[in-house]
């Protein structure tokens, strides 16, 4: 009937193609995970330019992370065959920042300026709140910062912000402590990232003759990930779509399920105003998943239809497969028996020839990572932490690490001089430099010449106070050590010394996070008997090179990370009341914030192409202390069908590389906590007996590492050995990487 398909339109489903093949007018694609919203937004890209109806710079393309971004140039170069430039393809920040430059003197700026960071952001507000004389206490910056980020969302300029607006914040100065930081920003020639988008929207509102520039190049417009536009986001884009001809080719594909940015101030309305800002508009749904089996489907359709108010869509399953694997659901005792079941199938699963770059471990919060890191980098499983640090290498844990080793090592300088102004104290740089020469001069540590000049009472005024005060911290601390144990001493010295409520006043988005990485921190103390061991242990899992040759490696990331994302092997831990559903949205109380989690777990269960696995414990250490845990409600809402339940001994086979996942024995447990008990011949070593390993394995003791294989134990250091492996040489690892051969 007419010429046979070009070769990329005919992998598509019929809605599929109808999605790509209706170029002109404005079109909303609504469908759930995996049904190939971003192949198709993609596939339209590379369709608009074979059919010759644009050229590549007259597409504007908006993805939600700069990963997207080069993930759909990747995409499109293939489709077309070769490179492409020229793109205005990126995230809403990036285009704009590009915009910006070229218009920056309607809003006061110079094409250079500078994008300033979140800590000059709260340095220039500090600035600009000191005329207003405010009780800093009362009113933290941070807060204020908080509050207009929230205002830039939503397009609120500080003339726009209005009376209804003007919170009590600050004695009622909020919005002009807004307006000031604004011009001090201009006259700085700088903006924050916020700005990119308020300066531009703001462009295109009052200039004309910009805004025609853009409607004349921008035929085209396609948005990813649109459930989580904010408010300011949807002002840009319907500014820039609805041109004076009344021709607007916009495509949206987004998802109301998978809207997990509320907090950022995301509005899933966006979806229900496009059909009214953009009359006519063309309402595609696609239905089939072609990411997942069908019981992984089944079972995150389960989950999600839990929650009220959803837009209502179906999803059926793309490839008829009935012989997938159910979701695993297994039950670990504690948090490093899951992180241990995790890196055993990790490893089974390489060696039956999974790829490591087909598994991810997904978190609901970033402290979550620390058992898995350890754990994977005691078996030697290459693995990278996606959009964060690993765990040692976050600020707030490198701070608490100074001040235990400055506890431990009176002579850490390097320790003590991170945290003498953490928090700040007002120690001052002359009175830091005379105490650098003093203690180079013989003291012999900055901690000693503290103390010398202390008691010739060469410091005073507030640089003398503070440091007392701190000196007074340590000491006590020191008291504590063996009265109360390391974990106490130390959490009442980063009490103490003021670093914990530092992070408590800070109302930045990631102080929450950074306090839940120190408490998991004291956590891990627990596992060492003293503090001198735990730091040695730290040290040693920090010093691991994570072979930069291997380019596979497992991912690990959070939830909100992965978003768009699909492995074949997806862990899901911490499926726990508290952790998730998280301890902040169950305390919020109400739907909303519940809702937001299911969310969260719908999205983390439908990455998976092949298998999910949820794991929950039965038990987790708070501080010094065991808490039982209730495995969470979002393991029930799954329904039983798809589900197979299993506890750590229905796991036991691993280790010996007896049985697959589909020779696994279904559990004799129904569901609930699984405290697993296992054999104790077959009791490997756990991190948590560290403390004890190395005295159980004298000189001559035959034992097994992960990653190197059978060695004999040459010497005991503390914790360390040295060990001669058959495979690897002579190496010093910590004892509790290694178990003892029977
Ligand atoms: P999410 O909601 O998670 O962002 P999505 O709707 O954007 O998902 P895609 O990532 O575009 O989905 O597609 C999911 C997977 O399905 C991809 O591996 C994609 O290549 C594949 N896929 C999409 N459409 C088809 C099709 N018609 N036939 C075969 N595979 C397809
Ligand atoms: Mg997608």
């Amino acid at each position: 009937l007419s010429s046979p398909l070009p070769d990329y339109l005919t992998r598509l489903n019929p809605e599929q193609r109808k999605a790509i093949e209706t170029t002109e007018g404005p079109l909303l694609i609504l469908a759930g995970a995996g049904t190939g919203k971003t192949r198709v937004l993609t596939t339209r890209f590379a369709h608009i330019l074979l059919t010759g109806r644009a050229y590549p710079r007259q597409i504007l393309a908006v993805t939600f992370t700069n990963k997207a971004a080069k993930e759909m140039r990747e995409r499109v170069e293939v489709l077309m065959g070769e490179p492409v430039e020229g793109l205005w393809l990126g995230t809403f920040h990036a285009i704009c920042a590009r915009m910006l430059r070229r218009h920056a003197e309607y809003v006061g700026l110079q094409t250079g300026f500078n994008i300033i960071d979140t800590d000059d952001q709260i340095r220039l507000l500090k600035q600009v709140m000191e005329p207003f004389r405010l009780d800093t206490k009362r009113w933290p910056a941070n807060q204020l910062m908080g509050i207009i980020q929230r205002w830039k969302d939503r397009g609120l300029t500080p003339d726009r912000v209005g009376v209804a607006e003007n919170t009590d914040f600050a004695n009622g100065h909020a919005v002009s402590i807004y307006k000031a930081y604004q011009d001090r920003l201009i006259a700085l020639n700088a903006c924050d990232f916020g700005d990119l988008m308020l300066h531009m929207v703001e462009i295109l509102r009052s200039q004309p003759s910009v805004l025609e520039q853009y409607h004349r190049m921008f035929r085209y417009i396609l948005v990813d990930e649109y459930q989580d536009t904010n408010t300011i986001q949807y002002m840009w884009l319907r500014l820039l779509a609805k041109r004076a001809d009344g021709v607007s080719n916009i495509a949206c594909v987004g998802d109301d399920d998978q809207s997990i940015y509320s907090w950022r101030g995301a509005e899933v309305e966006n979806i229900l105003r496009f059909e009214r800002d953009f009359p006519g508009a063309e309402i595609v749904r696609l239905e089939r998943n072609y990411r997942s089996t069908e019981q992984i489907l089944a079972a995150a359709s389960g989950l999600i239809a839990h929650n009220d108010g959803r837009l209502g869509k179906t999803l059926r399953p793309g490839k008829e497969d009935a012989s997938g694997e159910k979701v695993r659901i297994i039950g670990a005792s504690d948090s490093e028996e899951e992180a241990s079941v995790v890196a055993k199938t990790v490893e089974r699963l390489r060696r039956e020839g999974h790829s490591l770059a087909e598994m991810a471990i997904l978190m609901r919060a970033g402290f979550q990572t620390r058992p898995f890191e350890e754990r994977l980098l005691a078996t030697g499983i290459p693995y990278r932490i996606v959009g964060g640090l690993r765990f040692y290498e976050r600020a707030e844990i490198r701070d608490c690490l100074a001040y235990m080793r400055a506890l431990t090592q009176v002579s850490d300088d390097l320790a003590f001089e991170r945290i003498v102004n953490t928090p700040k104290r007002g120690v001052g740089s002359v009175a830091l430099q005379k105490l650098r020469l003093h203690a180079m001069a013989g003291a012999g540590s900055l901690q000693k010449a503290v103390k010398e000049r202390l008691e010739t009472k060469d410091l005073k005024g507030k640089s003398g106070l503070a440091l007392q005060a701190l000196m007074d911290a340590f000491a006590e601390a020191k008291e504590r050590l063996p009265v109360e144990g390391h974990i106490v001493a130390v959490e009442k010295l980063l009490e103490d010394t003021g670093y914990l409520q530092m992070w408590r006043d800070d109302r930045s988005v990631e102080a929450p996070g950074r306090l839940e990485n120190i408490r998991e921190l004291l956590r891990a103390m627990g596992d060492f008997a003293t503090l001198e061991a735990f730091l040695e242990h730290v040290a040693l899992v920090m010093d691991v090179e994570n072979e930069a040759s291997e380019t596979e490696r497992v991912s690990l990331m959070t939830i909100h990370g992965a978003k768009g994302l699909e492995f074949d092997t997806v862990f899901l831990p911490g499926w726990e009341e508290g952790v998730f559903p998280s301890q902040r949205a169950l305390d919020e109380g109400g739907n909303n914030a519940l809702e937001e989690e299911r969310r969260l777990a719908y999205v983390a269960l439908t990455r998976a192409r092949l298998r999910a696995l949820v794991l929950h414990a039965a038990r987790r250490r708070i501080f010094a202390n065991w808490q039982s845990s209730i495995p969470s409600r979002f393991i029930d809402e799954i329904p039983s069908r798809y589900v197979q339940h299993s506890g750590y001994r229905a796991e036991h086979g691993y280790g010996a590389g007896r049985g697959g996942f589909s020779q696994q024995r279904d559990s004799v447990f129904a569901s609930g906590p699984v405290v697993a008990q296992r054999p104790a011949a077959a009791r490997p070593v756990r991190p948590s007996q560290g403390a004890l390993a190395a005295a159980r394995m004298p000189p001559g003791t035959s034992v097994f590492h992960a990653k190197f294989g059978e060695g004999v134990v040459l010497a005991v250091d503390g914790e360390r050995l040295e060990i001669n492996f058959e495979n690897g040489g002579v190496r010093r690892v910590m004892a509790n990487f290694v178990e003892i051969c029977s």
